[in-house]
């Protein structure tokens, strides 16, 4: 029950796909197990080890669209190299998982009650459904919004990452992602840096858009406007342009870490 990839979200499947296929080449046969569950296969699931025989395996019962399989932005994953399914003597779902958070996916195996190592799931609405339910009520409601995510071809798909910035002397996390091979930074993360930085956006695109286009941003008063791209409502912007914007900003990489340095303070 609930093994059809196709019946979660757009950017999960692809998410799943790339998954599976960054696993392989690291020798890591995996294959889909649970995906998408509907209310009456989770409160299946509840009852078990309550009013049916068998195990606890889940603490989300169905009808309170508790469990992220419900929402359609989860998966879980069973190892298929001959081993048995949840094998972890030899750290096989720790090195799935590492996998999985460097494509940008929550793994399950990071929670605590209960940990979950198999399990995946999108990270953009928190690690419960508590803010689905708040936002959409019932997952039927969330799944409208699918059609408007945006999935260009799969390759060109942007992978929201960590990245570590260090300004005057000050290092920060930062999200960033990587295109074409420049580094492109959340503008929001800087803002939290103590950068005045604002910006006006004629993209307010709720879902993931992979072209990069040109936004207005306004710094020091000064309206200029530089390349962006656009997910999820946050702009990522390339540290030079916005240096250049910036005017008073120098730029250096040390050690992967990208060094700002404001030469004066505004
Ligand atoms: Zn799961």
């Amino acid at each position: 029950m609930g093994r059809d990839i196709t019946k979660c979200h757009p950017e999960l499947q692809v998410l799943a796909a790339r998954l599976i296929e960054k696993c392989r080449k690291k020798g890591l046969i995996v294959k889909l197990g649970e995906c998408y569950r509907t209310v009456e296969e989770q409160n299946r699931l509840y009852a078990l080890g309550r009013t049916e025989k068998g195990n606890i395996v889940t603490y989300a019962k169905g009808t309170d669209y508790d469990s992220m399989h419900q929402w359609g932005i989860a998966f879980d994953i069973i190892r298929n190299d001959g081993k048995e399914a949840y094998n972890n003597s030899d750290g096989w779902f720790n090195k799935a998982g590492k996998i999985g958070k460097d494509i940008g996916l929550e793994w399950g195996g990071d929670w605590t009650k209960p940990v979950d190592l198999p399990h995946f799931q999108l990270k953009y609405w928190g690690s419960t459904p508590a803010g689905l339910k708040k936002l959409y009520k019932t997952p039927d409601n969330f799944k409208k919004t699918w059609k408007d995510v945006f999935i260009a071809k799969k390759e060109e798909y942007e992978v929201v990452e960590t990245g570590y910035i260090n300004i005057n002397g000050r290092t920060i996390k930062i999200d960033k992602i990587v295109k074409d091979g420049r580094n492109f930074i959340n503008l929001r993360g800087l803002e939290n840096a103590g950068f005045t930085v604002g910006y006006n956006s004629s993209t307010k695109v709720p879902s993931l858009d992979n072209k990069t286009e040109d936004i207005d941003i306004s710094a020091n008063g000064n309206i200029s406007r530089i390349k962006a791209i656009n997910i999820k409502g946050n702009n990522y912007v390339q540290i030079r342009e916005l240096a250049k914007v910036l005017g008073d900003i120098e730029v250096g990489y040390t050690d992967g870490t990208v060094i700002l340095n404001k030469t004066e303070r505004y």
